[in-house]
């Protein structure tokens, strides 16, 4: 079993390659993002130097990877692929800089999760394209500088509020990604489409855009189950009720809430009235990390306006007491 699930996730990840976008011109939505990027990536081309570094920062599956592929692309250099968590030690860094050729681009996943020397390190490194590759131990250690290619670093996270100063205040340039519209996903939902051969209608598209989380990733995934619905239920063809029909079977709700939402939204009212209750709390109550909560789960519950963050705590809106069919009690809900 877990031979297929390894199977199924190497399907995925080849799948969701082949849909990425290449160039800037093919991304869809983030108008502004894509205007920003297309000047700087312009004005390094013009000065035939690297441009400033980059962070890119939202939530998973808005487009950080393929941005950062684009990067590179655009100015027809290398990439180099690399997270936080794979840096522990400052060596793995040191390492990784000093065998970058001249332009390269490297991006950095979830690069809040690096280690803090290696941390001390890039913004150094990013700064005056140097290391210092410290040798020996104790009093007689000594840090021999070594110099670096120039080099474009692209680094991604969640949250730019969760990376130090000195380290953000080292990115010439910041997005920050938000949650594509329904009309933006429409519109990545039929270039997929195009790509995979699936014949999508038009109601088809909004019915898949509507529960798509605001998330590129999870419209293509969708597309996917659907287009498997499509093809043994009916007549291939995706319309608003094979769409309708596969989604609500996949679990997937109106709102397109997944399991982690709905859990989140439960508990809350549930088992807390309603709130306000402590994040960490709610997270225990779910049985997941902090982390996961606050940063995958809560940016999209705020956005569709069913949680609140509020001083006090995290609180269901009236509208997150009707999504789960329940009445508020008097005085309660944001
Ligand atoms: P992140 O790095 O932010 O988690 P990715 O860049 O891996 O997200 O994007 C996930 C998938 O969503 C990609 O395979 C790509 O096909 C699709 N995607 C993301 N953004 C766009 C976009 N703006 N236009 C079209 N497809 C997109």
């Amino acid at each position: 079993e877990s031979l297929v699930a390894a199977e199924a996730a190497v399907d995925e990840q080849e799948i969701e390659a082949a849909l990425r976008p290449k160039r800037l011109g093919e991304f869809v939505g983030q108008q502004r993002v894509r205007e920003q990027l297309s000047l700087v990536l312009d004005a390094a081309k013009l000065r035939n130097r690297p441009p400033d570094h980059l962070l890119l920062s939202g939530p998973p599956g808005l487009g950080k990877t393929t941005l950062a592929m684009i990067v590179a692309a655009e100015l027809g250099m290398p990439l180099r692929v690399t997270s936080g968590p794979a840096i522990q030690h400052a060596g793995d860094l040191a390492a990784l800089l000093s065998s970058l050729s001249e332009g390269e681009v490297l991006f950095l996943d979830e690069i809040h999760r690096m280690a803090r020397p290696a941390e001390e390190m890039l913004y150094i490194a990013m700064e005056d394209f140097r290391v210092d590759v410290v040798v020996g131990k104790g009093a007689g250690a000594t840090a021999i500088p070594l110099e670096i290619p120039p080099f474009t670093l692209v680094g991604a996270t969640t949250r730019a509020g969760l990376l130090p100063g000195p380290l953000r205040d080292r990115f010439g340039f910041t997005a920050h990604m938000d949650f594509y519209s329904p009309a933006e996903l429409e519109q990545v939902l039929r270039r997929s489409a195009g790509l995979l051969d699936v014949p999508l209608d038009r109601d088809g598209g909004a019915e898949i855009a509507g529960r798509s989380r605001g998330t590129p990733r999870i419209a293509n995934r969708l597309l996917r189950r659907v287009r498997d619905y499509a093809q043994v239920r009916a007549d291939g063809v995706v319309t608003a009720d094979v769409a309708a029909a596969a989604l609500t079977l996949y679990d997937v709700d109106e709102a397109g809430l997944d399991r982690l939402d709905r859990a989140v939204l439960d508990a809350l009212v549930r088992r807390f009235g309603g709130g306000p209750v402590g994040l960490s709390t709610l997270a225990v109550a779910v049985g997941e990390e902090t982390e996961t909560v606050e940063e995958v789960a809560e940016p999209f519950l705020v956005r569709a306006g069913l949680l609140a963050r509020t001083p006090r705590g995290r609180v269901a809106t009236t509208a997150a007491w009707s999504h789960l069919g329940l009445v508020p009690p008097p005085g309660n809900g944001a």
